[in-house]
């Protein structure tokens, strides 16, 4: 039996057409756009890709995009200043810093310098710890994009065993803890875990975050079991997943592809960060359940 393919590229579509109409009525409501600033420092080819298409998906969306390049060279307290500025200007509601920034700068200091508020890729310590008390703040857009997929193929998610591969703290970590607020049984696993084909052979959900390429195995996978790729590896022939498609795609019950899957629910949620900081900013209500 062949899995079903849980199509992310569609489902992200979606909900850029939605945050696309409520930013709109956004507009309207607060007489402004809500709007996304963007920090690339250096030349990464890869970066300087995503920052483009951030950029784009930001004005299609109907929202302002306020992209910030700055020289391989920059010094810290030239980037800091930068955050400052945007922390302090009213036309930005979110603010993201393209990681990996070169060596030589202090990427937690930077991130530590955004405004809660405005930190709409979750990664300041100060929304890390609301995500885990539960209070709202914003959640890193990766793990929240899994998290509706997973909502969308199962429902209620409460009782399932879930194991999380992968304890980063821009992917693992808030994924285990969002699964945990939605009552799954959770189990985060990593490099010092041992039998991981043990905990994930248990799992109703396996999300796989390690960074290698086809690491999980179609064998490992308890049948039925509901599986998101989120890696992204570059090898010979294209890009693969931390999962092995080709075997796990007959035991599984649901897969997502790479690529297709988690890929473009990044830049969608990024979006729908954006629009609900600009609704909070703003004091306008955002029925953020459609989204
Ligand atoms: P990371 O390198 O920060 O973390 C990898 C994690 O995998 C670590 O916590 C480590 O403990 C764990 N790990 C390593 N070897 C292991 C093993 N043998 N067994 C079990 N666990 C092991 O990586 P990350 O930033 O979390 O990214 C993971 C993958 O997701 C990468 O392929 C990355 O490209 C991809 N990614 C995709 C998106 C997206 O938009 N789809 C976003 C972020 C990351």
């Amino acid at each position: 039996m062949s899995a079903d393919i849980i199509d992310g590229k569609a489902f992200a579509a979606g909900l850029r057409g939605r945050v696309g109409e409520a930013a709109g009525a956004f507009a309207k409501a607060a007489g402004r756009p809500a709007g996304l600033a963007v920090v690339l420092v250096g030349e990464d080819p890869a970066s300087a890709v995503y920052v483009r298409s951030k950029g784009k998906a930001t004005v299609a969306a109907g929202m302002a995009s306020f992209e910030h390049r700055l020289p391989a060279d920059t010094d810290q307290a030239t980037l800091e200043a930068l955050v400052d500025q945007l922390n302090a200007d009213p036309a930005v509601d979110g603010i993201l810093v393209q990681l990996p920034l070169p060596r030589h700068l202090d990427a937690d200091a930077v991130l530590l310098r955004i405004d809660p508020d405005k930190d709409v890729d979750g990664f300041h310590p100060v929304n890390a710890g609301r995500l885990a008390s539960g209070l709202p703040g914003f959640v890193p857009c990766t793990p929240l994009g899994c998290l509706m997929l997973l909502r969308d193929r199962l429902g209620d998610l409460s009782g399932k065993e879930a194991v999380v591969i992968g304890r980063s703290n821009i992917v693992g970590k808030p994924m285990a803890a969002l699964l945990t607020a939605d009552s799954a049984t959770v189990t985060l696993a990593h490099s010092r875990t041992r039998d991981l084909p043990s905990h994930v052979g248990r799992a109703d959900i396996v999300v796989a975050a390690v960074g290698r390429p086809n690491f999980v195995r179609g064998e490992w996978l308890k049948p039925g079991a509901t599986v998101i790729d989120v890696g992204i590896n570059r090898v010979e022939g294209g890009l693969v997943g931390d999962v092995d498609f080709a075997s796990a795609v007959e035991v599984a019950g649901a897969i997502t592809p790479v690529p297709g899957g988690v890929g473009p629910m990044t830049i969608a949620v990024l979006l729908r960060n954006t629009l609900v900081a600009a609704h909070r900013r703003a004091g306008v209500p955002l029925d953020d359940a459609t989204l």
